[in-house]
């Protein structure tokens, strides 16, 4: 057995769509802090949501990464392959008593301004019925405390999943497995210690902390980066119809990305290559330069 590394990042790309410049950004920001610590730096392919995704497009992110030199080690993990081990960790918690069905109908959800009430607490879920699963969604136990984590990049941040989000769904009413528990259970499989992603994930990490943690799995370091905003203010998003990065100018994606991150390349890089530019960003990365980080919350 080689003895774990002490940094082990990973891009996690669900394949809804190829990579545009918000994509290319996060996958950039966590390879950079992975390859400046010295760190492995993995991909995770995150295809268990069917209806969202694009044919194709797994194999589309992973020729982008390549284009523009951000070569992963190891082999990418499938999410799709990882089923019998979601299905394990129902069982963990089903065994620790802390997961439930729940049958609200979308319009009783709607009144709820996104915190769950515990309604169908009672419902304990005593076996992994499929059955049942099949015809519900299943909530899992939240408790009436702060979760906080120093994140890498925002600095203290805290959380009260109670009052933020209430018991949450870890599996969907259409039986698919939720983000929240596969992202979890393969950050743990893999062991991961460091994430890097955008902030529009920044909610989420207290549920997958909270997950880790009662699966008895480690709980990474995280660090957020801004979010690309378009003119508009508004994401840049495979489902707002984000253009995909353009393949036949590598070296302009990647210096946009650069300057977005608070790097400032010397005149002579410009124009340059991936290949010269990103042993020259490795080297000047630094968490703490990256622009329109808000205080923490
Ligand atoms: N697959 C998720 C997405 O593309 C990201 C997962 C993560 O970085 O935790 O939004
Ligand atoms: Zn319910």
């Amino acid at each position: 057995m080689t003895p774990a590394a002490t940094y082990t990042g990973r891009f996690a790309p669900s394949p809804t769509g190829p990579l545009h410049l918000g994509s290319l950004f996060a996958a950039l920001a966590s390879y950079l802090d992975a390859r400046a610590s010295h760190g492995r730096w993995l991909v995770r392919m995150e295809d268990i949501d069917p209806p969202r995704e694009i044919p194709g497009a797994a194999d589309t992110i992973l020729q982008q990464l390549e284009n523009h030199g951000l070569y992963w080690d190891d082999s990418v993990l499938y999410q799709s392959q990882r089923l019998a081990a979601y299905q394990e960790a129902i069982g963990d918690l089903v065994d620790k008593q802390l997961i439930y069905f729940c049958q609200c109908t979308r319009a009783r959800l709607r009144t709820l301004n996104g915190i769950y009430d515990g309604h169908c607490q009672s419902q304990k879920l005593l076996t992994t019925d499929s059955r049942a699963i099949k015809s519900s969604a299943i909530r899992i136990l939240v408790p009436d405390l702060a979760i906080s984590w120093q994140d890498l990049i925002r600095g203290p941040c805290t959380e009260n999943l109670a009052k933020s989000c209430g018991d949450f769904i870890i599996v969907r009413r259409d039986g698919l497995f939720a983000y929240q528990l596969a992202v979890s259970v393969d950050d743990g499989y893999q062991g991961i210690t460091h994430i890097i992603r955008g902030d529009d994930l920044l909610d989420s990490t207290p549920r997958q902390m909270y997950l880790l943690e009662q699966l008895g799995l480690s709980i990474p370091a995280y660090g957020h980066v801004p979010v690309i905003k378009n003119h508009d203010g508004d994401k840049l998003s495979k489902q707002g119809f984000a253009p995909m990065v353009n393949a036949t100018t590598p070296g302009t994606n990647i210096e946009r990305c650069l300057t977005l991150l608070g790097i400032n390349l010397p005149t002579d890089l410009s124009g340059a290559s991936v290949e010269e530019l990103l042993p020259w960003a490795i080297k000047h990365w630094s968490r703490t330069q990256i622009p329109n980080v808000p205080h923490a919350r």
